[in-house]
């Protein structure tokens, strides 16, 4: 308050008045100096509090590989809302310490509580998202007081999603990422070796995490070339559908076609014969991609149009 008060001294209000005097308008002017900087730093110190309940960012930010090293069990840690953070700190830490493992006794929108798959070990964390809480808290940690003999077969914490998540980059910069690599990495990171089968699924869920399912991509293909074609004008495109035979009412997609009219435009710049070729698809439901192909006076290829069809045969050749 008194800091306020100093920011505006007598003088400042254009009369020159020395301290002590008394003339009712300056007094008058004073006492509502005075209220109006009350209300000042009320609003000062609400908009303080404000900034004192909010989550530092640091706590979102956790670098969660540090957890081992700095292992204050009186430290209440704080994690965003979303549970997923503190789920997968928990594994993380949980993998870095010795190749331990946990289970999970509860795991509720408000509570996640694990222990150690060891009776005879305390090994417990309980975290909690409070009723009026943004962030979820971590209350209470024991540590393992367990000694893991032999290596288990399967690491029950260390999933394939957790795999997944810990690869992520190294997929997404480098698609051609072998399993065998993957087990590599979480040996080195983990010192446990995963299956040959977990690393190929976690490999797999990297790729839907970052370029979706190949269901989705198919799903959603006509809704792709619906753009495209509206997009650009006087584009064509056809998609055929079979019924599925055990369940009539689901459609499958059979085959797609389109031509953009840039390419239609410029065959008329090109020598009159057209040449289809076909090349097999290596995804999940395979088929063929078709093209037809034109070229310029100038020797310089032209696509024209583009077909998936389930193969290359003279049915599907005859529909292109
Ligand atoms: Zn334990």
């Amino acid at each position: 308050m008194s800091k306020v008060k100093e920011a505006k001294p007598f003088g400042s209000q254009g009369g020159e008045v020395d301290e002590g005097e008394e003339i009712p308008r300056l007094v008058e002017q004073m006492q509502r100096e005075d209220t109006e900087a009350d209300v000042h730093v009320d609003e000062d110190s609400d908009h303080e509090d404000d900034t004192l309940n909010q989550v530092p960012s640091q706590w979102t930010n956790y670098d969660h590989s540090q957890l081992l090293v700095n292992e204050g069990e009186t430290v209440a840690w704080e994690y965003s809302e979303n549970q997923i953070e503190l789920k997968d700190a928990v594994q993380r830490w949980s993998a870095k310490c010795l190749r331990k493992e946990f289970r999970v006794v509860k795991s509720s929108p408000q509570v996640y509580d694990v222990k150690c798959i060891r009776d005879d070990c305390p090994f417990k964390v309980h975290a909690y998202l409070g009723k009026y809480d943004t962030f979820w808290t971590v209350s209470r940690i024991e540590h393992h007081t367990c000694i893991i003999e032999e290596l288990e077969s399967q690491h029950r914490n260390l999933t394939a999603d957790f795999v997944a998540q810990h690869i992520y980059s190294k997929i997404v910069n480098n698609p051609g990422y072998e399993p065998k690599a993957i087990i590599n990495s979480i040996d080195d990171d983990f010192q446990y070796k995963i299956s040959y089968s977990k690393a190929y699924r976690a490999k797999q869920k990297t790729l839907e995490m970052r370029w979706g399912t190949y269901e989705a991509s198919y799903h959603n293909l006509p809704c792709v070339l619906n753009t495209l074609c509206e997009r650009n004008p006087s584009s064509y495109f056809e998609i055929k559908h079979f019924n599925l035979p055990q369940d009539p009412t689901k459609r499958v997609l059979q085959r797609a076609f389109f031509v953009l009219r840039a390419c239609i435009n410029a065959f008329q710049y090109c020598r009159p014969v057209i040449c289809i070729d076909g090349t097999f698809l290596t995804g999940r439901y395979k088929g063929t991609m078709l093209t037809a192909i034109a070229a310029d006076g100038n020797n310089q290829v032209l696509p024209l149009a583009f077909a998936f069809v389930e193969s290359e045969n003279g049915d599907t050749g005859t529909g292109f």
